[in-house]
Protein backbone atom coordinates (compact mmCIF):
# COMPACT_ATOMS: atom_id res chain seq x y z
CA UNK A 1 0.00 0.00 0.00
CA UNK A 2 0.88 3.40 -0.45
CA UNK A 3 1.75 3.90 3.42
CA UNK A 4 4.52 1.12 3.34
CA UNK A 5 5.61 2.58 0.34
CA UNK A 6 6.08 5.90 1.89
CA UNK A 7 7.70 4.52 4.85
CA UNK A 8 10.47 2.86 2.54
CA UNK A 9 11.25 5.82 0.91
CA UNK A 10 12.29 7.33 4.34
CA UNK A 11 14.00 4.30 5.24
CA UNK A 12 16.24 4.69 2.33
CA UNK A 13 16.69 8.38 2.92
CA UNK A 14 17.96 7.84 6.20
CA UNK A 15 20.01 5.31 5.10
CA UNK A 16 21.42 7.78 2.36
CA UNK A 17 22.09 10.49 5.16
CA UNK A 18 23.91 8.03 8.00
CA UNK A 19 26.17 6.35 4.80
CA UNK A 20 26.79 10.19 4.16
CA UNK A 21 27.70 10.92 7.65
CA UNK A 22 29.93 8.02 8.36
CA UNK A 23 31.73 9.07 5.18
CA UNK A 24 31.83 12.11 6.43
CA UNK A 25 33.35 11.61 9.90
CA UNK A 26 35.68 8.62 8.87
CA UNK A 27 37.82 10.58 6.43
CA UNK A 28 39.11 13.03 9.10
CA UNK A 29 39.32 9.85 11.89
CA UNK A 30 41.42 8.38 9.34
CA UNK A 31 43.78 11.03 8.79
CA UNK A 32 44.05 11.66 12.45
CA UNK A 33 44.92 8.24 13.41
CA UNK A 34 47.14 8.47 10.56
CA UNK A 35 49.08 11.58 11.96
CA UNK A 36 48.61 10.72 15.46
CA UNK A 37 50.16 7.33 14.87
CA UNK A 38 53.17 8.72 12.93
CA UNK A 39 53.75 11.43 15.52
CA UNK A 40 54.00 8.05 18.15
CA UNK A 41 56.76 6.56 16.63
CA UNK A 42 59.05 9.48 16.94
CA UNK A 43 58.52 12.61 19.05
CA UNK A 44 61.34 14.69 18.05
CA UNK A 45 60.18 14.93 14.50
CA UNK A 46 60.36 18.03 12.47
CA UNK A 47 57.45 18.44 10.85
CA UNK A 48 55.66 17.06 14.69
CA UNK A 49 53.83 21.18 14.62
CA UNK A 50 52.84 20.69 10.97
CA UNK A 51 51.13 16.99 11.79
CA UNK A 52 49.57 18.55 14.46
CA UNK A 53 47.72 21.34 12.98
CA UNK A 54 46.57 18.66 10.24
CA UNK A 55 44.89 17.08 13.12
CA UNK A 56 43.64 20.11 15.38
CA UNK A 57 42.20 20.76 11.98
CA UNK A 58 40.58 17.86 11.04
CA UNK A 59 38.92 17.99 14.84
CA UNK A 60 37.25 21.11 13.96
CA UNK A 61 35.91 19.44 10.80
CA UNK A 62 34.38 16.72 12.51
CA UNK A 63 32.91 18.98 15.41
CA UNK A 64 31.31 21.18 12.93
CA UNK A 65 29.50 18.33 11.25
CA UNK A 66 28.68 16.83 14.67
CA UNK A 67 26.88 20.60 15.59
CA UNK A 68 25.25 21.18 12.59
CA UNK A 69 23.29 17.95 13.17
CA UNK A 70 22.49 18.80 16.23
CA UNK A 71 20.16 21.92 14.80
CA UNK A 72 18.25 18.52 12.91
CA UNK A 73 18.47 16.28 16.14
CA UNK A 74 15.88 18.49 17.99
CA UNK A 75 13.80 20.43 15.53
CA UNK A 76 11.09 20.51 18.42
CA UNK A 77 13.25 22.66 20.75
CA UNK A 78 13.21 25.54 18.95
CA UNK A 79 12.25 28.49 20.89
CA UNK A 80 10.40 31.75 19.24
CA UNK A 81 10.23 34.74 20.79
CA UNK A 82 9.60 38.16 19.36
CA UNK A 83 12.29 40.13 17.86
CA UNK A 84 13.08 43.25 16.26
CA UNK A 85 15.31 41.54 13.30
CA UNK A 86 17.42 44.42 12.28
CA UNK A 87 19.86 44.79 15.04
CA UNK A 88 20.08 40.74 14.47
CA UNK A 89 21.13 41.36 10.98
CA UNK A 90 23.60 44.50 11.56
CA UNK A 91 25.02 42.09 13.81
CA UNK A 92 25.81 39.27 11.92
CA UNK A 93 27.20 41.56 9.06
CA UNK A 94 29.85 43.47 11.49
CA UNK A 95 31.07 40.29 13.04
CA UNK A 96 31.83 38.94 9.08
CA UNK A 97 33.54 42.18 8.65
CA UNK A 98 37.01 41.24 8.75
CA UNK A 99 36.82 38.23 6.96
CA UNK A 100 35.20 39.78 4.38
CA UNK A 101 37.68 42.92 4.17
CA UNK A 102 40.56 39.87 4.06
CA UNK A 103 38.93 38.29 1.35
CA UNK A 104 38.62 42.06 -1.46
CA UNK A 105 34.92 41.80 0.07
CA UNK A 106 32.99 44.86 0.18
CA UNK A 107 30.04 44.49 2.28
CA UNK A 108 27.05 46.96 1.89
CA UNK A 109 23.87 46.69 4.34
CA UNK A 110 20.90 48.66 3.27
CA UNK A 111 18.19 47.90 5.58
CA UNK A 112 15.26 49.80 7.07
CA UNK A 113 15.36 51.73 10.30
CA UNK A 114 11.97 50.86 11.34
CA UNK A 115 11.66 47.76 13.93
CA UNK A 116 10.65 44.69 12.00
CA UNK A 117 9.31 42.03 14.81
CA UNK A 118 9.88 38.53 13.85
CA UNK A 119 8.71 35.40 15.95
CA UNK A 120 11.83 34.19 16.06
CA UNK A 121 14.70 31.95 17.67
CA UNK A 122 17.25 34.58 17.57
CA UNK A 123 20.66 32.36 17.59
CA UNK A 124 19.40 30.02 15.17
CA UNK A 125 18.51 32.88 12.31
CA UNK A 126 21.83 34.38 13.11
CA UNK A 127 23.78 31.26 12.25
CA UNK A 128 21.06 30.97 8.95
CA UNK A 129 22.46 34.80 8.14
CA UNK A 130 26.07 33.84 8.68
CA UNK A 131 25.63 30.92 6.53
CA UNK A 132 24.01 32.56 3.69
CA UNK A 133 26.45 35.53 3.79
CA UNK A 134 29.66 33.30 4.63
CA UNK A 135 28.47 31.40 1.41
CA UNK A 136 28.54 34.64 -0.81
CA UNK A 137 32.03 35.73 0.14
CA UNK A 138 33.22 32.45 -0.23
CA UNK A 139 31.20 32.53 -4.12
CA UNK A 140 33.66 35.43 -4.82
CA UNK A 141 37.26 34.17 -4.91
CA UNK A 142 38.47 37.81 -6.38
CA UNK A 143 36.48 39.80 -4.13
CA UNK A 144 33.87 41.83 -4.86
CA UNK A 145 30.00 43.36 -3.49
CA UNK A 146 27.78 41.91 -0.99
CA UNK A 147 24.73 43.58 -0.25
CA UNK A 148 22.25 42.43 3.03
CA UNK A 149 18.91 44.34 1.93
CA UNK A 150 15.74 44.15 3.75
CA UNK A 151 12.55 44.99 2.57
CA UNK A 152 8.76 44.38 3.76
CA UNK A 153 6.21 43.31 1.74
CA UNK A 154 2.52 41.57 2.74
CA UNK A 155 3.27 40.92 6.22
CA UNK A 156 6.83 39.41 5.17
CA UNK A 157 10.01 40.93 5.73
CA UNK A 158 12.54 39.66 3.06
CA UNK A 159 16.12 39.35 3.65
CA UNK A 160 18.31 39.30 0.19
CA UNK A 161 21.87 38.47 0.51
CA UNK A 162 23.11 39.36 -3.17
CA UNK A 163 26.76 38.72 -4.21
CA UNK A 164 28.53 39.20 -6.86
CA UNK A 165 30.04 35.89 -7.60
CA UNK A 166 30.50 32.83 -9.20
CA UNK A 167 26.88 32.02 -9.90
CA UNK A 168 25.15 28.65 -9.97
CA UNK A 169 23.88 26.85 -12.94
CA UNK A 170 20.22 25.47 -13.33
CA UNK A 171 21.52 22.06 -12.63
CA UNK A 172 23.28 22.74 -9.44
CA UNK A 173 20.26 24.51 -8.48
CA UNK A 174 18.26 21.59 -7.87
CA UNK A 175 21.39 20.17 -5.43
CA UNK A 176 21.43 23.07 -3.04
CA UNK A 177 20.64 21.98 0.33
CA UNK A 178 21.30 17.86 0.09
CA UNK A 179 23.37 17.12 3.12
CA UNK A 180 27.02 16.81 1.87
CA UNK A 181 26.46 18.60 -1.30
CA UNK A 182 29.25 20.83 -1.66
CA UNK A 183 31.93 22.38 -4.50
CA UNK A 184 34.72 23.71 -1.90
CA UNK A 185 37.70 21.66 -0.83
CA UNK A 186 37.17 22.57 3.04
CA UNK A 187 33.32 22.54 2.53
CA UNK A 188 31.25 20.38 4.54
CA UNK A 189 27.80 21.03 2.57
CA UNK A 190 25.44 21.21 5.74
CA UNK A 191 24.87 25.14 5.63
CA UNK A 192 22.67 25.22 3.32
CA UNK A 193 20.45 22.26 4.35
CA UNK A 194 20.98 22.93 8.12
CA UNK A 195 19.71 26.60 7.20
CA UNK A 196 16.62 25.60 5.01
CA UNK A 197 15.42 23.83 8.43
CA UNK A 198 15.81 26.39 10.42
CA UNK A 199 14.13 29.17 8.11
CA UNK A 200 11.22 26.51 7.26
CA UNK A 201 10.87 26.04 11.35
CA UNK A 202 10.18 29.62 11.49
CA UNK A 203 7.19 29.27 9.26
CA UNK A 204 9.62 30.96 6.47
CA UNK A 205 10.86 30.44 3.29
CA UNK A 206 13.84 30.89 1.02
CA UNK A 207 14.06 31.62 -2.40
CA UNK A 208 17.33 31.79 -4.90
CA UNK A 209 18.17 33.89 -7.85
CA UNK A 210 21.34 33.25 -10.00
CA UNK A 211 23.16 33.66 -13.30
CA UNK A 212 26.64 31.45 -14.22
CA UNK A 213 29.42 34.25 -13.40
CA UNK A 214 27.37 37.11 -12.45
CA UNK A 215 26.00 36.49 -9.28
CA UNK A 216 23.74 34.76 -6.42
CA UNK A 217 20.74 36.79 -4.31
CA UNK A 218 19.18 34.44 -1.60
CA UNK A 219 15.75 35.55 -0.34
CA UNK A 220 14.62 34.72 2.72
CA UNK A 221 10.89 35.43 3.80
CA UNK A 222 9.84 35.59 7.31
CA UNK A 223 6.45 36.31 8.86
CA UNK A 224 6.58 39.73 10.57
CA UNK A 225 5.06 42.92 11.85
CA UNK A 226 6.24 46.51 11.67
CA UNK A 227 5.83 48.58 14.57
P1 LIG B 1 29.49 24.55 2.03
O1 LIG B 1 29.52 26.05 2.16
O2 LIG B 1 30.16 23.84 3.16
O3 LIG B 1 29.96 24.07 0.67
P2 LIG B 1 26.63 24.92 1.95
O4 LIG B 1 25.50 24.02 2.27
O5 LIG B 1 26.70 26.21 2.69
O6 LIG B 1 27.94 24.08 2.15
O7 LIG B 1 26.60 25.24 0.39
C1 LIG B 1 26.53 24.15 -0.52
C2 LIG B 1 27.01 24.55 -1.91
O8 LIG B 1 26.09 25.47 -2.50
C3 LIG B 1 28.34 25.28 -1.95
O9 LIG B 1 29.44 24.39 -1.91
C4 LIG B 1 28.24 26.02 -3.28
O10 LIG B 1 28.55 25.17 -4.35
C5 LIG B 1 26.77 26.34 -3.37
N1 LIG B 1 26.51 27.73 -2.97
C6 LIG B 1 25.93 28.15 -1.81
N2 LIG B 1 25.84 29.50 -1.76
C7 LIG B 1 26.37 29.96 -2.92
C8 LIG B 1 26.57 31.28 -3.49
N3 LIG B 1 26.21 32.39 -2.83
N4 LIG B 1 27.14 31.34 -4.72
C9 LIG B 1 27.51 30.23 -5.38
N5 LIG B 1 27.35 28.97 -4.91
C10 LIG B 1 26.79 28.84 -3.69
MG1 LIG C 1 28.45 27.21 3.57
Amino acid sequence: TEEIIHRQDKLAAVGQLAAGVAHEIRNPLTSMRGYTEFLSLDETDPQRKEFLDIILDEIERVNNIVEEFMVLAKPKAIELEEKNIIPVIKNVVSMLEFEARKRNVRLHLECQEEIIQVECDENRLKQVFLNFIKNGIEAMPNGGDLIVRTSINNQNVQISIQDTGVGISEEKLKKLGEPFYTTKKNGNGLGLMVSFKIIESHNGRVYVESELNKGTTFNILLPAKTA
